[in-house]
């Protein structure tokens, strides 16, 4: 089990273009193992590998996202994910991110999404979903494009945000990552 550091905003990483996986590799299934363990072991509901230090268009999101999901649902792998669709109106929901420790904020989504992604094995697999789903899928997406959910709120939250990291930086960086939260959040 390896648990992967996370890169935290304003890391210029988070904003780096990511590319296609070519082919599904030893290294890509052992990186998929590791975003696993990590987002299990932060307590998130999803990871992007861009998140972890990697360019390669993955994230993995747990199986609790699924409606009716809990601690046995396998968790589900998306390698070159297309957002095929996103619809049902906006919704407007309280989304927090692994690259952001301790910030909640309030972001405006379409309420539901459909993407289309290989999973492991190299099979076409298409998930879709409202609620933590939609919302998961969105949020894990906008990730591979460097967007972060600072990008989808106004001007007073984004000033917020920068202040709430650089102290989250003041007095974190060189130091054990925070306790996650007992309830699954967006990552
Ligand atoms: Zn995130």
């Amino acid at each position: 089990m390896a648990v992967l550091d996370i890169v935290k905003f304003p890391d210029p990483r988070l904003r780096e273009p990511t590319f296609e996986v070519a082919e599904i590799t030893d290294d890509i299934r052992q990186l998929v193992r590791d975003m696993i363990d990590t987002m299990y072991s932060l307590n998130a509901a999803g990871v992007a590998a861009i998140q972890v230090g990697r360019l390669e268009r993955i994230f993995v999101l747990d199986g609790k996202c699924i409606p009716g999901g809990d601690d046995n649902t396998p968790p589900l792998v998306f390698i070159n994910p297309e957002l095929v669709e996103t619809g049902k109106g906006l919704a407007v929901v309280e989304e927090g991110c692994l690259s952001f420790p301790g910030v909640f904020v309030e972001v405006k989504r379409p309420r539901w999404a459909k993407v289309r992604a290989k999973n492991v094995d190299g099979q076409t697999v298409e998930v879709d979903g409202d609620a933590l789903m939609g919302r998961a899928l969105q949020h894990e997406f906008d990730h591979l494009s460097g967007r972060l959910m600072i990008d989808l709120v106004g001007a007073l939250k984004k000033e917020m945000i920068k202040r709430k990291m650089n102290r989250w930086h003041a007095e974190h960086d060189g130091a054990a990552p925070p306790p996650a939260r007992s309830a699954p959040e967006i990552a």
